[in-house]
């Protein structure tokens, strides 16, 4: 990146929401210069290569939240780009599961939340039902969602890299956003380089994509985080593997009824593409965001909340396998939070546009994320 290059648009983060929104951008606006800037040296090294994989349905978000509207969206969008592009994917379905009344009479919540979001393939499923199709789970009762799927985020962001790229967009790797100034129309942009230099870039249109940074890069843009409710609350989510042999003997993804205000989905099993099966994610709130550490002792509570509807697992089966952070915008027993998406004109910072809060169903969403900023830019 040159010094004090003048750029149209800027989209700081290539995890991705950022490389579907450089994607999208750069096909809409093909005369426009955009650069895509990233303080790691690849794409997706944090919360992006850090999850389920899984294509959600639009079951649980309340109707209405960007939540819902772009994860039901984004769900078609990303089948259709997954088979245009032979990105791997598999729409093995899921079985949110229940065994007692209370976890039937949320299923009976779920099921007319899904149905106002317009996700009408849902299936309520007895007992006899559920053994029919998963015979080594328990459940008295189930939702079979057939729409729901898993992703590989690998191969999705490395293509929507190389559209990006063939589009023209400039990908700045290991340069990180240390200053945003605002200058007349637009603002300048301080960048530290690979050799501890620093850069300054000018551009009219700003692209927050920063994940769990994203609050700290608005109070850069001189946002007050705390006044405007834009603090996040990192909460991290830790996976357990079982062993390869197990593999077989579950086909969908299985989860509890989720947490009350969706502070996570309750701890699932989900399937890998590569046919493994774990367990997770946990919800841990945290102030240390390079923290992906698994703490093996946690292996106790994942069988206790998992062996209800899961019986042939054993605990000492249960192996550390990875964690990932939730950028979430509700701390600790607040309310549900929607994912927030903004120009901020009406702050004085025209051209900026920040996405803050994008945990899930981020993955599942970020080509009608990215197709909502192209309306904003
Ligand atoms: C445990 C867990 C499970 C999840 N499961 C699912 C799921 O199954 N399905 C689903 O749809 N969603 C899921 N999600 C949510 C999904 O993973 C996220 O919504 C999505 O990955 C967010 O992508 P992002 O690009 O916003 O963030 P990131 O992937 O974190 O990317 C942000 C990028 O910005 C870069 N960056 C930050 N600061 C700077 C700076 N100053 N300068 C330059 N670069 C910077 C970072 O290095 C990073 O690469 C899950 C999330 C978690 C944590």
């Amino acid at each position: 990146m040159e010094n004090n290059e003048k750029i149209d648009i800027v989209i700081i983060g290539a995890g991705v929401i950022g490389l579907a929104v450089a994607a999208e951008l750069s096909s809409r606006y093909e005369e426009a210069m955009i650069a895509l800037v990233e303080k790691h040296d690849t794409f997706g090294l944090e919360t992006s290569s850090r999850n389920s994989e899984v294509i959600h349905a639009g079951i649980y978000y309340p109707t209405g939240t960007l939540k819902a509207k772009l994860c039901v969206e984004g769900k078609e969008l990303l089948y259709d780009f997954c088979r245009r592009y032979s990105i791997p994917q598999r729409q093995i379905g899921k079985l949110i599961v229940a065994n007692s009344i209370q976890e039937k009479d949320s299923l009976e919540s779920l099921m007319k939340q899904a149905f106002a979001n317009g996700v009408d393939d849902l299936q309520e499923l007895d007992q006899a039902q559920v053994s029919r199709i998963e015979p080594r789970i328990t459940a008295r009762w189930a939702l079979h969602s057939p729409s729901t799927g898993i992703v590989s985020s690998h191969d999705l962001m490395n293509r929507l890299e190389q559209i990006a790229l063939q589009n023209g967009v400039l990908i700045a790797y290991c340069h990180s956003l240390q200053a945003i100034e605002k200058i007349s129309g637009g603002y300048r942009l301080q960048l530290t380089n690979p050799d501890y230099s620093t850069d300054e870039i000018e551009t009219a249109c700003l692209i927050n994509c920063t994940g769990l940074y994203a609050d700290q890069v608005a109070a850069l843009a001189g946002i007050d985080i705390d006044h405007e409710s834009y603090r996040q609350y990192p909460c991290k989510g830790e996976y357990f593997s079982l062993p390869p042999a197990k593999a077989a003997l579950v086909d969908h993804l299985v989860y509890p009824p989720p947490l009350a205000d969706l502070a996570g989905l309750g701890i699932h099993l989900t399937k890998t593409l590569d046919g493994r099966l774990r367990l997770g994610p946990d919800s841990q709130y945290t102030d240390n965001l390079e923290d992906y550490s698994v703490n093996p002792e946690n292996a106790a509570i994942f069988y206790q909340s998992a062996k209800s509807f899961l019986p042939f697992m054993a605990p000492e089966e249960l192996e550390p396998e990875m964690a990932g952070i939730r950028p979430k915008l509700s701390g600790p027993g607040e309310p549900f939070r929607d994912f927030l998406i903004r120009e901020e004109s009406d702050h004085g910072l025209p051209g900026l546009i920040n996405l803050i809060g994008i945990e899930s169903p981020g993955l599942t969403s970020c080509l009608s994320i990215a197709r909502l900023v192209s309306t904003l830019v």
